[in-house]
């Protein structure tokens, strides 16, 4: 039997190879705490839930979701958009519901990429964005970023010839993995730049809320001709501690609603009318749960880089996103780093290299674990880099 060659061309999934690693520690007896990965510990708000219990009680649930969603969820998203961004979206044209973000990114190239057309990519970034152009037949063509500029690209650094024949630019702020937070007027180039060379600019908004300090992340679609050009990406997952339900969506231009909306017809039948029913519940709560969530998440993020700060880092912290990212120690990689915290530690961190290239020398931490685990990690990894 012989698998495709589109799948030999992807890359190896980050946390299956760090899943392997921490079950090698385990079985050899270490006890291991994760900052692997990014899924929130903390449970969905109880109104959600108890919503989503009563819309299961509804036998008219049980059947086929419309392909578009319930017209009540893609008007609590646009009523959202209209609260929080000011921005104004037709909920039948200019939304559609997603099985959970990640669905729509991996399924967008297959409603805007031919084979060979190249998708600007910035990297270091969330994986699915290159895969999911790999899958349908592009080229991802890696757009390096930086600590010394933000995290951000350099669009004057793009080939033009590239530029001009990329079907898609992704952009992902607050990022993960680099917790690097973008500013309107960033948003501005970009938007710019995606008009100047008829390309479609992909935004991930999916940690739009999980802001620090009293930074605001603005949508994309706030920069004026933005609809035009533009579709942005959010989810419930991190906002309200739904990662396991899968609700999201994708919002902006009506050509793209309509381009990914035709591929979705064609390959999946929607989100479960009970789940679509708490996310209209969850979205019209005026989202009272967010501050006490976010003030957590600060929190952790404060006590983990208190640890590095004392160990002599001199970094500032992330506004945003669910992570620490983090510089290795002086001719250290990211894997060898990595290595070294979970030998000396029993914790694991994922490595910066997973994301791309440019993440080499950076490791990345996510705040998303208990408490107490937090704290026995962050005194473990404490006493491993000072060598107490
Ligand atoms: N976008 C980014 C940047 C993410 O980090 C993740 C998940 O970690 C997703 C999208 C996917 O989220 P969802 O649960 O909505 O599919």
């Amino acid at each position: 039997m012989q698998t495709a060659r589109r799948i030999a061309a992807l890359p190896p999934y980050l946390f299956a190879e760090i899943d392997k690693r921490v079950a090698a520690a385990k079985a050899a007896g270490i006890d291991v705490i994760s900052f692997g990965v990014g899924d929130p510990d903390l449970p969905t708000p109880d109104f959600v839930v108890e919503e989503l219990a009563r819309a299961a009680h509804d036998p008219s649930t049980h059947r086929y979701p419309s392909y578009f969603g319930l017209p009540d969820l893609r008007e609590a998203i646009a009523a959202f958009y209209q609260r929080r961004f000011g921005v104004t979206l037709d909920p039948g044209t200019q939304v559609l519901p997603l099985i959970g973000s990640k669905e729509g990114i991996a399924h967008l190239p297959w409603a805007f990429v031919d084979p060979g057309d190249p998708v600007l990519v910035p990297e270091p970034g969330y994986p699915v964005y290159e895969v999911g152009t790999i899958l349908a037949g592009g080229e991802p063509v890696y757009v390096p970023t930086s600590a010394d500029e933000g995290w951000y690209p350099n669009f004057a650094r793009v080939d033009r010839g590239t530029a001009d024949r990329a079907r898609i630019l992704w952009l992902n702020y607050p990022s993960n993995p680099t917790s690097a937070v973008a500013t309107l007027d960033q948003f501005e180039q970009a938007v710019r730049f995606a008009a100047d060379h008829d390309l479609l600019l992909a935004h991930d908004n999916a940690y739009s809320e999980i802001t620090y300090d009293g930074f605001v992340a603005p949508s994309v679609l706030e920069v004026p001709g933005a609809l035009d050009v533009a579709l942005e990406f959010g989810s419930l997952s991190k906002i309200f501690n739904m990662t396991g339900w899968r609700i999201g969506w994708a919002v902006g231009s009506e050509v793209a609603i309509e381009a990914l909306g035709r591929v979705k017809t064609n390959i999946d039948s929607g989100i479960f009318n009970a789940v679509q029913r708490a996310g209209v519940a969850a979205l019209q709560s005026g989202m009272r749960h967010l501050p006490g969530l976010v003030a957590t998440y600060q929190r952790r993020r404060d006590r983990i880089m208190d640890v590095f700060w004392d160990a002599g880092w001199k970094v500032e912290a992330p506004k945003g996103a669910l992570y620490v990212w983090l510089p290795t120690p002086p001719g250290e990689s990211s894997v060898a780093f990595t290595a070294r915290l979970l030998k000396k530690a029993g914790v694991v961190v994922a490595p910066g290299s997973g994301y791309g290239p440019s993440g080499e020398g950076y490791i990345r931490l996510s705040l998303t674990i208990p408490d107490s685990r937090l704290e026995e990690g962050c005194e473990r990894v404490r006493k491993a880099l000072l060598g107490a």
